[in-house]
C-alpha cells in the first residue's frame, strides 16, 4: 500500500499546474495588431503577480491569436522579435515562461489554433503533462475562456485590461487586471 500511495504522489508531483495567459490586454496593454517593442507596455502588477502565482507553484504559458501574420501587418520574425524581448524581461525580473505559442491565421483560414478553437491549448497538452483540474486560463475575451473550457479547462478567469468585456460569461470571474489575481487564486 505505501508503494502505490508513493507513486500516485510523484504522478501529482510531475503534473504540471498551468496559468495559460492571453498576451494582449492580458500581460500587455492591448495594442490594435501591436508589431513594435517601443508599442509593447506591461500591465502594471504583472511582475508581482506572475510571481505570487510561482510562489503557489504555477508555470505560465502565453497562447495568443495572432492574426496580423496572415493579414501581413506584421512577420513572423517580427511576432519573434517581441516574444523574444517579451520573454527577456520576465527572465530579468526572474519569471520564466514554460512556452509562448501563436495562431498565425486569420478567422477565414479556419485552422484549428485559433481560439475560441482548443488547438494551442491541445499542443500543450501533447508536448506537456500537465493537470488540468490545477491549471487555469486568464483572458480578456470571450474566446479566450471558449477556447480554453473547449480543452477542457474548468478554471477561468476575465480581465478588464484588454478589450471592453461586453457581456461576462456565466460562472467565470471578472477582475480590473492580473493585478488582482490574488482575489480569486489563493
Ligand atoms: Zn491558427
Amino acid at each position: 500500500m505505501y508503494i502505490v500511495h508513493q507513486k500516485l504522489v510523484l504522478i501529482n508531483q510531475v503534473k504540471k499546474k498551468i496559468i495559460f495567459l492571453d498576451r494582449d490586454g492580458v500581460i500587455n496593454e492591448e495594442v490594435n495588431y501591436l508589431r513594435n517593442i517601443e508599442d509593447f507596455v506591461f500591465i502594471e502588477g504583472i511582475f508581482k503577480s506572475m510571481h505570487y502565482l510561482k510562489e503557489l507553484g504555477y508555470e505560465f504559458i502565453i497562447i495568443t491569436n495572432q492574426s496580423g501574420i496572415a493579414r501581413g501587418l506584421y512577420s513572423e520574425a517580427d511576432y519573434k522579435k517581441i516574444d523574444l524581448w517579451m520573454k527577456s524581461v520576465f527572465k530579468k525580473h526572474n519569471l520564466d515562461i514554460l512556452d509562448s505559442i501563436h495562431c498565425p491565421h486569420k478567422p477565414e483560414d479556419d485552422c484549428n489554433c485559433r481560439k475560441p478553437k482548443p488547438g494551442m491549448f491541445d499542443f500543450c497538452f501533447q508536448k506537456y503533462s500537465i493537470s488540468k483540474e490545477n491549471s487555469w486560463m486568464i483572458g480578456d475575451s470571450k474566446r479566450d475562456i471558449e477556447a480554453s473550457l473547449a480543452a477542457g479547462i474548468n478554471n477561468n478567469i476575465l480581465v478588464r485590461s484588454g478589450h471592453p468585456i461586453s457581456e461576462g460569461i456565466k460562472n467565470i470571474p471578472i477582475i480590473d487586471s492580473i493585478k488582482e489575481i490574488h482575489e480569486v487564486i489563493n
